[in-house]
C-alpha cells in the first residue's frame, strides 16, 4: 500500500487534474494506492468567507462562483452521462453546503475535489472507493485519537481488498460528538500521513507545487535548492518555523510508523524532490535550510537554520553573526536553539534580507570560476600535479572561489585535448589512447582550442620547448614553468619572453624553478622592488649535494656513491647526476635568483669551482663512480678535519654586490665551510636555505623542504591559483 497526497495548486483545474490522474495512474499499476488531495486551490480560503458571511444574497453569489469552478472542471473532465452524474453530485453537495451551519462551511473542499477524482478513476476502470475521512479520521479534545483512527482506516482498506485505489478528502476528521471538523490549515499532508501509518503503507508521497522542501523559501531567495535528503527532525524543525511546503504534524506519524516519506512536484514528476527519514544520506555537519517566521505580536521575526549532526554550535553561531553583519543587519539578541537548530531574532522589516544572508552563507558556494589548464610533462611531477589536482579541487573551489579543469595533456610521446575536462582518474588511460606529440603536436593543438584564460603548464624537461612560449602568449595563454632549461637562457631571450607576456596581457609564472613551492623567488622580487637592491644572495638549492653532504656519515654506512645513485633513484638528480655535482642545475637556479633580483646576469658571469676534479666530468658514468670511490677516503678525511673544528660544507650559489664586477654584482658557486652561527649549518637531508640580504630589510632566511614531486606539485598549483 502507498498513499499519495495532493495539494490545492495541483488540483487547481482540470488540466492539472490531468497531470495528476497521470502520475496516480502509473502509481496504481505498481501498488494498491491511497489517493489522499487537498481542495482545489483557494477553495478553502472561499469556503472560510462563505462561512462568515452574514448576507444571504451575497454568501449564495459566493457559493454559485464556487460551483462553476468545479463544474467547469467537471465539463473538462467528463463527457455523457458520467458528466451529468458528476454535475449532479456537485450539486448535492453544494446544497448541503448551502444550508450548512457556518463552522462546517470550511470542511466541504475536500468533499468536491475527492468525488471528481474518484469518480474520474471510476471511469478510467480503476477498481476506485471513496472513503469518507469523516468517518475515519477521528479527533479527541482537538487532537487526533490516533489508536481509533489507524484502526478505522486499516479495516476499511482490508475490507475491500478488490479495490486499487481508494480517494480519501484530506483535511476533515470528526470529533468524539461525530460533529465534522478538520486538522488545520494545511492539513491534508497530516491526513496522508495517518492514512499511511493506519494502512502500515510502505511509502507516501507528498505532491506539491516545489520540488520538495528547499533550502530557504525561493520566492524569498531564488538561489535556493530542493533538499535531497533530510531527517524527520530537521523537516520539522523546517516545518515548525515557516516552511510552508510540509504541515509540520504529518511528520510525527510517519515518524513513528518508520515511513520514510517524499515531497514531489506535481509539474516535473521526475525531480526527485525531497525524501524525509530517519536515516537521510546526508554527511553530518551539512546544512539543511533556513526559514523564518513573523510574530507579530512581539514585533519580530525569528530566523531559524537547520543542520544534521552539526559538530559545532559555537562556530556556526559565529558564522550567523558574521553573515548578519556583512549584510547590514542587526539581530535583536543572541543566537538561541538547541541541537542542530539555531534561531536568530530580527526586525521584521528585514526579516527576508536576514534570510538571504544566511543562505548565501551557509548554501551558497561563491561562485566558481574555472582555469583551463593544459599539461606538458607527464613524468613524476606531472603525475602528482594530476593527482593534487584531483584530490584537492573541492578544497580549493571552495577556499578560492577557482577551480583547474584540466583540458589537455602531453608526454614526449602522445597528447590529449579536451575541452570538457580529463578526469585525474582517467588521465592515464586517456594519453594512452591519445594522439602523436611528435613535432610539436600539442602546442600546435593548443593554439588551435585554447580558452580564454587557460594556463599552459611546463613541467617538462625539455630544452627547446621554451621557443613557443612566445606563440602560446600571443595565442592568449598564461604560462606556469618549472621547467628552468626555459628560463636560464641568453638574458636577452629571457627578457623577450618576459615582455611577450606582458604585451599579451598573460602570466608567466615560474616560482617552482627554485625552491620548488618555498616563496624564493616572490620574496627576492619584492624585496629588490623596495629598496634599492639586493646586497646579497646566497642559497644552497643543491638538493643532490645537500643530500650527499648532510646524509654523508664517513662511509659508515653509506660510500658517496650509494649516496649519489639512490638520490638518482629517488628522482633527485638530473638523468646524469654529474649535472647537479658540476653545478649546472645550480647555474640555472642563480641566473633565475639574479634576474629576479634584477641582475642580468648570464651564464658565463658565474664562476663555478665543482665539488670534484675535473677529471670526473668527461668521462662514461662507470669510470666516474669508480673515480668517486677511488676519491672516498680524501674525502672522510676531509670530513674528519671540518668535524675537528665544528664547521660543515655546502655548495653554496652566491651573488654579492661589487662595483668592480660587471653587472656591479660577482656571482660564484663553490663549497664553502660555515659555523654554527650560519643558517647553512643546520640543514637537513634536501632543505633549501637562502639568504636574501637587501639594503633596508634585515637579512631574509628562507628555509624548508625544496625537493620531492609533491612539493614540485604543489607549487605549480600555488602558481596557477596565484
Ligand atoms: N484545504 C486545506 C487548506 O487549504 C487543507 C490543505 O490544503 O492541506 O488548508
Ligand atoms: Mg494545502
Amino acid at each position: 500500500m502507498q498513499v499519495l497526497k495532493f495539494g490545492g495548486s495541483s488540483v487547481a483545474d482540470a488540466t492539472r487534474m490531468s497531470q495528476v490522474i497521470d502520475i496516480v495512474q502509473a502509481a496504481v499499476a505498481r501498488d494498491r494506492t491511497i489517493l489522499v488531495s487537498s481542495a482545489i486551490s483557494g477553495c478553502t480560503d472561499a469556503l472560510i468567507a462563505i462561512g462568515q458571511e452574514q448576507d444571504p444574497a451575497a454568501r449564495a453569489q459566493q457559493i454559485d462562483a464556487l460551483r462553476s469552478r468545479h463544474h467547469g472542471i467537471a465539463r473538462r473532465l467528463f463527457t455523457g452521462v458520467e458528466r451529468d452524474a458528476m454535475i449532479a453530485e456537485l450539486d448535492g453537495l453544494f446544497e448541503e453546503l448551502s444550508a450548512a451551519p457556518a463552522e462546517a462551511c470550511v470542511t466541504f473542499g475536500e468533499l468536491f475535489s475527492t468525488r471528481i477524482l474518484a469518480r474520474k478513476f471510476a471511469c478510467e476502470d480503476v477498481p476506485t472507493k471513496w472513503l469518507d475521512s469523516r468517518q475515519l479520521v477521528r479527533t479527541l479534545g482537538g487532537v487526533v485519537a490516533e489508536g481509533l483512527t489507524y484502526a478505522n482506516i486499516l479495516s476499511a482498506v482490508t475490507a475491500a481488498p478488490e479495490v486499487r485505489l481508494f480517494v480519501a478528502p484530506g483535511f476533515i476528521a470528526s470529533d468524539g460528538d461525530g460533529r465534522v471538523t478538520t486538522l488545520g490549515r494545511g492539513g491534508s499532508d497530516y491526513s496522508a500521513a495517518l492514512f499511511a501509518a493506519g494502512a502500515k503503507a510502505s511509502a507516501l508521497e507528498i505532491w506539491t507545487d516545489v520540488p520538495g522542501m528547499m533550502t530557504a523559501n525561493p520566492k524569498v531567495v531564488p538561489a535556493a535548492v530542493s533538499i535531497p535528503d533530510i531527517s524527520y527532525k530537521a523537516a520539522l524543525t523546517l516545518a515548525e518555523n515557516g516552511a510552508k511546503v510540509l504541515y509540520a504534524p504529518t511528520v510525527k506519524p510517519a515518524m513513528e510508523a518508520g515511513i520514510a516519506f517524499s515531497i514531489k512536484n506535481t509539474f516535473d514528476p521526475k525531480h526527485p524532490g525531497t525524501l524525509v527519514s530517519g536515516r537521510p544520506a546526508v554527511k553530518a555537519g551539512e546544512w539543511m535550510g533556513v526559514t523564518s517566521l513573523k510574530h507579530a505580536d512581539k514585533g519580530e521575526s525569528v530566523v531559524c537554520l537547520v543542520g544534521e549532526s552539526i559538530p559545532s554550535r559555537a562556530s556556526a553561531a559565529v558564522r550567523i553573526l558574521a553573515a548578519l553583519s556583512e549584510a547590514g543587519i542587526q539581530p535583536l539578541g543572541e543566537v538561541t536553539g538547541e541541537g542542530d537548530a539555531f534561531f536568530i531574532r530580527v526586525r521584521p522589516t528585514v526579516e527576508n534580507a536576514a534570510v538571504g544572508a544566511i543562505h548565501r552563507e551557509f548554501f551558497e558556494a561563491r561562485a566558481v570560476t574555472v582555469i583551463p589548464v593544459f599539461i606538458a610533462g607527464y613524468g613524476a611531477v606531472g603525475h602528482e600535479l594530476v593527482r593534487l589536482v584531483g584530490l584537492s579541487a573541492d578544497r580549493i573551489a571552495a577556499r578560492r572561489g577557482r577551480s583547474i579543469r584540466i583540458i589537455g595533456l602531453a608526454n614526449s610521446r602522445r597528447f590529449t585535448v579536451d575541452l570538457r575536462g580529463i578526469r585525474p582518474e582517467e588521465a592515464d588511460a586517456r594519453l594512452e589512447a591519445g594522439e602523436n606529440a611528435a613535432g610539436g603536436a600539442f602546442v600546435d593543438a593548443v593554439l588551435a582550442c585554447a580558452p580564454r584564460g587557460a594556463v599552459f603548464v611546463d613541467c617538462t624537461n625539455d630544452e627547446r620547448l621554451h621557443e613557443r612560449y612566445a606563440e602560446l602568449f600571443r595565442g592568449g595563454l598564461n604560462i606556469v614553468t618549472s621547467n628552468r632549461r626555459s628560463l636560464a637562457l641568453p638574458f636577452v631571450q629571457y627578457a623577450a619572453l618576459k615582455a611577450e607576456a606582458r604585451q599579451n596581457g598573460a602570466f608567466f609564472r615560474y616560482d617552482t624553478t627554485v625552491g620548488n613551492s618555498l616563496p624564493i623567488l616572490e620574496s627576492i622580487a619584492s624585496d629588490a622592488n623596495c629598496s634599492d637592491g639586493i646586497e646579497a644572495i646566497e642559497a644552497v638549492v643543491s638538493c643532490t649535494l645537500n643530500y650527499i653532504i648532510t646524509g654523508y656519515d664517513g662511509a659508515k654506512r653509506d660510500s658517496l656513491a650509494t649516496l649519489l645513485r639512490r638520490a638518482q633513484d629517488e628522482g633527485l638528480t638530473e638523468a646524469d647526476p654529474r649535472t647537479d655535482l658540476g653545478g649546472k642545475d645550480v647555474l640555472r637556479k642563480l641566473l633565475i635568483l639574479a634576474r629576479e633580483a634584477g641582475v642580468p646576469l648570464e651564464a658565463d658571469d658565474v664562476e663555478i669551482t665543482p665539488m670534484l676534479g675535473p677529471e670526473f666530468f668527461g668521462c662514461p658514468l662507470d669510470e666516474f663512480y669508480a673515480k668517486l670511490a677511488e676519491y672516498e677516503p680524501k674525502f672522510v678525511a676531509l670530513e674528519a678535519e671540518l668535524d675537528a673544528v665544528d664547521e660543515r660544507r655546502r655548495f653554496v650559489a652566491s651573488l654579492r654586490r661589487d662595483p668592480a664586477a660587471r653587472h656591479g654584482y660577482r656571482a660564484e658557486i663553490k663549497m664553502q665551510r660555515f659555523g654554527p652561527d650560519s643558517p647553512f649549518y643546520w640543514i637537513s637531508g634536501t632543505e633549501n636555505v637562502t639568504l636574501v640580504r637587501s639594503e633596508y630589510s634585515a637579512p631574509l632566511v628562507i628555509k624548508g623542504a625544496g625537493e620531492g614531486v609533491r612539493l614540485a606539485a604543489t607549487g605549480i598549483i600555488k602558481d596557477i591559483l596565484m
